[in-house]
């Protein structure tokens, strides 16, 4: 049986899995299984009741199809029914807690849906004339305001998509900055903790990436950092609150260091959570940061997006920065699409993307920031360090800390696999979460922790909502100290249970195959 042809049929949920809750239709209760498009309908039938075209004539100029386009037809209710299915096999933060480490999994208030969804920010298109969507670039002037004022850094960029772009971004930044002082270098310095899209990005950036070891309090090694500093290195590229869920208490120390060496200083601020109205990066020597929208700012991710990663600047690599930017000029907003004389973009390195940016993304995060104000902002970060840390006492004894002993933590709170009975791993303790109702935390993630599990309520999750979680986790933690071997077969009540990850990664079967049809044909 390969993956690719058929469906999920009752044969094969008992065969493959072992499973003495097979039923006849696969479904388990009121969790329906769902079969391809394919499966569903066929090409022959249609589900719609059109007249055949007589005599028209083409005007494609031979370009029309002249194969069936094999798609199949389904009616109305079939493809309403597919699409219905589907999505409620999808795990949601409207259905529960989603703890995943260094995602921030917020709620995403209904409020900035509908402000999001009103004609004059929905139905608009980049290109039309600037002086129709006024009220639009003002989100985006307004917006950026408020990013500066909350990160104390000198401008802004709005294109970037996500975090990563972001990265890219600030990296395309420094790297102009330093071009055009004659000073080409050649290394980014980043932590071992770092997130992947860190080294990745400077190594798409045309950097040689070298890693600043941790020290044993879950920190940069700032001597480390400094005996490495020299005329070669570009910058550095620093996490902060860091990916273990600590503050780097070094961090002045680390950007006068790193501006020393003439180097520039690059913060990852996908953690800005836990800091936002209580820590200003633009005091700590930051030359340029990312905020991703999508976490900081409550607008929907998951699923691969969309997301937003606008980028700030100190005031050294704002003539640096990319275009296009939104400028009051008077009463009129404009959009600035080529260089300026003067401060701003003077020398930008470019675009970041054809246009504006994450228009949706923008109207639900003001959205967000006008209905907190400063004070309600502040109030999150707050609120997600003490959820964090809730976690994190209440789990003493239960779950190993490699850092409790140093004291709280920020927004995120991280333990380790030490103490499992042998055999079993921090894979086995997510799966039977999934049994628990829950979706697992983030795992294996910061690499310098062993089986690591990296836990972030944020503040939108009530205390009830945590204690039933901390009640899951401690009962599942307390099975796999005990070597409980039956972890091992989790989760049990999935429709899917272990798949084999490795080969779905590596060897993806994206297209569907009639039954019968060749697999040669790969
Ligand atoms: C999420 C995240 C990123 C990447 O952000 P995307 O929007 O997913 O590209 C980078 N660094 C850290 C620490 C993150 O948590």
């Amino acid at each position: 049986m390969t993956i690719n042809q058929g469906g999920w049929r009752p044969e094969m949920g008992a065969a493959s899995n072992d499973d003495a809750g097979a039923t006849y239709t696969g479904n388990k209760a009121l969790m329906l299984e769902e079969a391809l498009l394919f499966e569903i309908g066929d090409t022959q039938t249609t589900g719609v009741d059109f007249d055949d075209v007589a005599g028209g004539v083409s005007r494609l100029g031979g370009l029309e199809r002249n194969k069936e386009i094999g798609l199949a037809g389904l009616t109305e209710p079939q493809a309403v029914r597919h699409y219905t299915r589907l999505s409620r096999q999808n795990y949601a933060i409207d259905l529960g807690l989603f703890p995943l480490g260094s995602c921030t999994m917020k709620h995403n208030p209904r409020l900035n849906e509908k402000v999001a969804r009103l004609p004059g920010f929905a139905d608009i298109h980049p290109l039309q004339p600037v002086d129709t969507v006024q009220g639009a670039l003002g989100v985006i002037a307004e917006l950026g305001e408020w990013l500066i004022r909350l990160t104390g850094m000198h401008s802004v960029a709005m294109s970037p998509k996500a975090g990563a772009h972001g990265e890219l971004c600030g990296l395309l930044a420094i790297r102009s900055a330093l071009e055009a002082r004659g000073d080409a270098r050649e290394v980014i310095l980043v932590p071992e903790s770092a997130h992947g899209t860190n080294p990745a990005t400077a190594a798409f950036a045309g950097y040689r990436v070298e890693n600043i070891p941790a020290n044993a309090a879950g920190r940069v090694d700032l001597d480390a950092l400094k005996a490495r500093l020299g005329p070669d290195v570009a910058g550095v590229m620093i996490t902060n609150p860091n990916t273990c869920g600590l503050f780097e208490p070094d961090m002045k120390a680390i950007s006068e260091a790193v501006h020393a060496a003439g180097g520039l200083v690059y913060c990852d601020g996908a953690n800005f959570n836990a800091i936002v109205g209580r820590v200003r990066p633009g005091d700590l020597g930051i030359d340029a940061m990312h905020i991703n929208l999508h976490k900081t700012f409550s607008t929907p991710h998951g699923g691969g997006g969309p997301g937003a990663g606008p980028v700030v600047f100190s005031e050294a690599l704002t003539p640096f920065a990319p275009l296009p930017f939104v400028e009051l000029q008077g009463k009129q907003y404009v959009l600035v699409e080529e260089e300026t004389a003067g401060e701003h973009h003077a020398s930008s390195f470019g675009r970041m993307a054809a246009f504006s940016g994450q228009m949706g993304m923008f109207t639900r995060a003001l959205t967000y920031i006008l209905s907190h104000g400063a004070d309600g902002l502040r109030q999150v970060a707050e609120d997600a360090v003490l959820n964090a840390n809730y976690v994190l006492r209440r789990l003493d004894g239960v779950l190993d800390a490699p850092f409790g002993a140093s004291g709280p933590c920020m927004h995120e709170a991280l333990f380790s696999d030490k103490g499992f009975a042998g055999g079993l791993s921090t894979l086995d303790l997510a799966k039977a979460l999934i049994d628990e109702g829950f979706h697992p935390m983030t795992m294996y993630f910061p690499l310098v922790v062993h089986g690591a599990m990296l836990i972030e309520p944020t503040e939108t999750e009530s205390k009830a909502t945590l204690d039933q979680f901390i009640g899951a986790l401690r009962s599942v933690a307390e099975r796999a100290k005990a070597g409980d071997e039956s972890l091992k077969a989790a989760p049990v009540h999935a429709p899917r249970r272990r798949l084999d990850e490795t080969a779905a990664a590596r060897k993806p079967v994206l297209a569907w195959r009639a039954p019968g049809q060749a697999e040669a044909a790969e």
